[in-house]
């Protein structure tokens, strides 16, 4: 018989909502395949993009995903955050406010629960800020720091930090202020692990200890002291699960 090694199974999506398509309508294949079995998820609307209530937030991605046969709940509607966390069959973490949604997270004592349950296997799903912190910290997030946060400490589902939204110059432009780029190197002169500049409509995938990079958009990777790096969907980008825990 085969030991029952517990296997991570992650989607971290750069955006919810590209140009021209419906809420999460571009990462359906990779959404059911993460899901495939479960019929139900517990949303943590925690970051409330543009200050949206946890209700409001939670019917919109109910509405998206019952349409795949799957049943949403919000964290918010359990008595108990842990016990949410606990008995879900699987965890989606919406964007919005980075450090809301992490003071919250940790507010709500719902750290530790969602590690373990992740590490023993139970599918977890982030778009945007709800991908930041299922990085090591969340000091390559884009988003304002409109809320005091004790540690910028996140999930650390993967031992890499990720830039969601990521943006390239653009070629002609007079904006004056840094660059993506410009910033992930500043943030590389104080902090070791590797960056992932996911593109909008970029996702990775995480299945036990393999990682892939999909959507149609290459992914910009950066390493400290190294000169940034493009893959494509398809590439061998195992080194950022191996090199730095
Ligand atoms: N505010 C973004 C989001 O949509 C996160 C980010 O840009 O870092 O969740």
């Amino acid at each position: 018989m085969s030991k029952n090694i517990p296997s991570k199974n992650l989607l971290l999506i750069s955006t919810s909502t590209t140009y021209g398509t419906g809420y999460l309508e571009h990462a359906e294949e990779e959404v059911k395949a993460l899901l495939a079995g479960k019929s139900s998820i517990l949303f943590i609307p925690y970051a409330r993009p543009g200050g949206i209530s946890h209700k409001d937030y939670t019917a919109k991605v109910r509405e998206a995903l019952q349409t795949w046969g799957i049943s949403v709940t919000g964290v918010h509607e359990y008595d108990d955050a842990v016990k949410a966390v606990n008995e879900a069959e699987a965890v989606f973490i919406g964007g919005g406010n980075t450090f809301v949604l992490l003071r919250n997270l940790y507010a709500n004592k719902v750290i530790m629960p969602l590690q373990e349950r992740v590490q023993k296997g139970m599918p977890y799903m982030g778009t945007s800020a709800g991908t930041n912190v299922a990085g090591k910290t969340i000091g390559t997030t884009n988003d304002m720091p409109i809320v005091h946060v004790k540690t910028f400490d996140a999930l650390q589902l993967v031992p890499f930090n990720i830039n969601p939204h990521y943006q390239d110059p653009t070629e002609g432009s007079t904006h004056m202020g840094e660059t993506r780029e410009t910033r992930i190197a500043e943030f590389h002169h104080h902090n070791r692990q590797p960056v992932v500049g996911l593109r909008e409509g970029s996702m990775l995938r995480i299945m036990g200890d393999k990682i892939f990079l999909k959507g149609p958009l290459s992914a910009r990777i950066f390493l400290q002291g190294e000169k940034p790096m493009e893959f494509e969907p398809g590439d061998d980008i195992q080194f950022l699960l191996e090199a730095y825990w």
